[in-house]
């Protein structure tokens, strides 16, 4: 089966040209001007549409389990909805829980994943505890296509590893071809401070931002960055969302080291001042790291076009308004962490870097694509137009302006992070590895067309 998508104007993150692009089952065969097909074999018409490659997040959360509750989207509606947005790949965390093995925990998140997914998926394997007897548990998962580990300097008594537990931990995954990502904070002293807020009866939604300023995460991506340095490993700095973390990764990088990282939509859009809403509305934003000050929006936007920051992600993990995140009125440390992103992203980096601020369109397709390829080895497969590539691609209207709204969005959340908010910009038509799964608006896949993801060695930019 052939198809050939006509007329548009493919961007990738280093070419913007007007041409055909050939697609034989899964796969780009060829790319020219004036292309054809049989009789019987389908075309697209592209003409006034851009044709980018297919957006990849690579830090998403779906039905995760959190204090006591679970993310409101699961594998289904989740890569669903993200195949509305234009993301065609998503990258998840397998948590591994006390008492299991690495190969457990991903055998544990295959058995939620297979058969659920719209797109393609791949994990990061989250590492909670590590002895050097798993070493060869490290071998065994990259051997699986999972490249990149993830730790938490959060969380103390649920997620937190120690200094030595990482040292352990990116040695190991650098020794293997393998990449460490950090949830860069300090734990232990956020413990203390929101301890003292408790105490205090400090116990609104904004008193979650008080209690994890920019310098405690600063403290973390300075640790990271030094510890991996000396593991002689690559490090990958999550949801970076302040300036003062953002000058850390770029100190270890300018020395020489392979020290990268990201931030999420929320950050380069909305700032503290979302924690004073009224009626317990600032719970809606109690994400972790939380918003910050206007200036550290700006700074972030100039992280990524200077490449400190190398990609944007979402860290989508949606818990409804009513029933979940109010499960923390009287006590912020109560209230679930995490919000619904998936779907806007690509079109929320499009109006606010190329609209706002001019970045190329390269830019943008590099930032919400191809770097995440790269990073985590999956590129040229993923994040490209190119013969030989899955054939994920999307066809955006660069010109149509929407309003952002929780009764229009497919995410299974009851609210919106932009609710209201007027963009430009809107993907319509979507192909997951030849497959259109969203034409002109309407979801036309089923769960189970996304397959699992190998991906290969990671941590080279
Ligand atoms: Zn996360």
């Amino acid at each position: 089966m052939l198809t050939l998508i006509k007329n548009g104007r493919i961007i990738t993150a280093t070419d913007d040209y007007f041409g055909d692009v050939l697609i034989d089952g899964e796969t780009i065969t060829a790319i020219g001007k004036h292309l054809s097909v049989p009789d019987g074999h389908t075309v697209i018409d592209a003409a006034g549409l851009l044709v980018i490659p297919g957006g990849i997040d690579p830090h998403v959360h779906m039905e995760l389990p959190f204090g006591g509750t679970v993310s409101s989207d699961d594998f289904e509606t989740g890569t669903r909805a993200a195949a509305f947005g234009g993301t065609t790949t998503v990258i998840d965390f397998a948590i591994q829980y006390k008492g299991k093995t690495f190969q457990q925990t991903l055998d544990d998140w295959d058995a939620r994943t297979q058969g659920r997914c719209a797109i393609d998926y791949s994990y990061h394997l989250a590492v909670t505890e590590y002895e050097p007897r798993q070493k060869k548990e490290f071998q065994q998962v990259v051997d699986r296509g999972i490249t990149t580990f993830k730790i938490f300097l959060a969380y103390p008594g649920v997620f937190m590893i120690d200094d030595q537990t990482m040292f352990r931990v990116m040695q190991s995954a650098g020794e293997a071809g393998g990449m460490t990502l950090v949830h860069a904070e300090n734990g232990d002293a956020i413990t203390e401070m929101i301890s003292n807020l408790l105490a205090a009866g400090k116990v609104e939604p904004k008193y979650h931002a008080l209690s994890r300023p920019p310098v405690i995460q600063a403290d973390g991506v300075s640790r990271a960055c030094k510890v991996a340095e000396v593991a002689k490993a690559p490090v990958f700095i999550v949801h970076v969302s302040c300036e003062a973390a953002m000058i850390e990764l770029q100190r270890s990088r300018d020395a020489g080291n392979p020290a990268y990282g990201e931030t999420c939509t929320q950050y380069l859009f909305l700032d503290d001042s979302y924690y004073d809403k009224p009626d317990f509305e600032g719970a809606k934003y109690v994400f972790t790291p939380p918003l910050v000050g206007r200036s550290d929006v700006t700074a972030l936007w100039k992280g990524l076009k200077l490449g400190y920051l190398s990609e944007v992600s979402t860290d989508h993990c949606p818990f409804n308004f009513k029933g979940q995140k109010e499960l923390g009125r009287g006590d912020f440390t109560k209230i679930p962490n995490g919000g619904p992103g998936v779907e806007d992203r690509l079109s929320m980096v499009y109006h606010g870097g190329v609209i706002e601020r001019g970045f190329s369109l390269n830019k943008w397709v590099e930032l919400t694509s191809t770097a995440s390829a790269k990073m985590f080895g999956m590129f040229p497969k993923k994040g490209t137009i190119a013969v030989g590539s899955d054939a994920d691609i999307v066809l955006f209207d660069a010109v149509k302006q929407r309003t952002i709204s929780a009764t229009t969005h497919h995410m299974n959340c009851d609210y919106s992070l932009f609710e209201g908010w007027k963009i430009q910009g809107e993907p319509v038509t979507v192909l997951s590895r030849g497959k259109v799964i969203v034409d002109r608006g309407t979801y036309v896949g089923r769960a189970g067309d996304g397959q699992f993801l190998k991906r290969g060695a990671c941590g080279k930019m």
